[in-house]
């Protein structure tokens, strides 16, 4: 993995067409879950894993977190396409010498979100091993009425805009956070949206994740990206926290101008704040900051610099 990194794997397997094309698939890899069309039913269905050590640390946040954000990142990708879950299942990788009281915390970490989110842990594996705890999940879920929102539909002078705060969700976000499952839906019975994702990989990677999918660019403005109050206790550049954090599990979507304002008061109405951060332009990633100063957002973060503004002139 350290030559081509894992974006170049991913790009591989799309290449492999026999392997992973199916007559029913119409959503294939490359967006947060995949579509299946099966009769008049618009299915999803994806997988997410979480390893001790990368994702969490058990001896941290204990098992019961571990399971809950198995599961809860699955339902991030469902909210991510505004479809609705219906069931999933789980495969977990146990150390050996974990005790079975920690195992059954697991389970119960995912249960509670089951249980709120209504989509049961109907089935799975359990093994045990020399190495650390990886759960993986698998969700299924519908699209109930409305056509999942891809990354691929984001338009030249669409609006970008993003729920919430981002950036340091290493201080206990990441595991706490609440799948917007509800809120996506929501919208997307509303308004048309063009594209969304989950604010998963970091605000910038993602916002590449729309752009690459939908061939387009964005531009982005500093000073309304919506950072949060733990990027600030990360240290002097909170601003690049929330663009290159991961795991904030926000809903960064675009959708035609005049829906802005509309989208503003679907989420307010649910208790939401949601940010209008830029919009879509025909090509590049650009941060814009209050002085008119640019940058081309790399997928990871600042890269180089674009445009200067020019100076003002003093009065006087
Ligand atoms: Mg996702």
């Amino acid at each position: 993995m350290s030559d081509k990194g894992e974006r170049g794997l991913i790009d591989w397997i799309r290449g492999q067409k026999k392997s992973c094309k199916s007559a029913l698939v119409n959503i294939g890899i490359g967006d947060d879950l995949a579509g299946l069309r099966i009769g008049d039913e618009q299915l999803l269905y994806g997988c997410d894993q979480v390893l001790d050590g990368v994702h969490f640390r058990l001896n941290d946040c204990g098992a019961k977190a571990a399971g809950r954000k198995a599961l809860a990142r699955n339902l991030s990708d469902v909210a991510a396409m505004a479809a609705v879950p219906v069931v999933a299942v789980a495969s977990v990788a146990l150390p050996e010498n974990m005790a079975t009281k920690q195992a059954q915390e697991i389970v119960s970490g995912m249960n509670e979100l089951a249980e709120e989110f209504n989509c049961p842990v109907i089935g799975g594996d359990l093994g045990s091993w020399t190495g650390a705890l990886a759960i993986s999940v698998s969700v299924l879920a519908k699209g109930a009425g409305l056509e999942p929102v891809k990354r691929s539909g984001a338009k030249e002078g669409d609006a970008i805009m993003v729920t919430g705060e981002l950036g340091g969700s290493i201080l206990g976000k990441h595991l706490v956070f609440k799948p917007l499952v509800k809120e996506a839906r929501a919208l997307a019975e509303q308004i048309k949206l063009h594209a969304m994702i989950d604010v998963s990989d970091g605000l910038a990677v993602d916002l590449h994740h729309i752009t690459n999918e939908s061939k387009c660019g964005a531009e982005i403005r500093a000073e309304k990206i919506p950072v949060s109050e733990a990027a600030k206790k990360l240290g002097p550049e909170p601003l690049e926290h929330s663009l290159a954090d991961g795991e904030d599990y926000e809903l960064l979507f675009t959708l035609s101008e005049k829906e802005v304002h509309k989208a503003q008061s679907i989420l307010g109405s649910l208790g939401v704040k949601v940010s209008h951060i830029g919009r879509i332009i025909k090509q590049g990633v650009i941060l814009t900051d209050e002085n008119g100063n640019q940058r081309e957002l790399s997928a990871t973060g600042f890269e180089h610099f674009v445009k200067k503004a020019q100076s003002r002139k003093r009065n006087g």
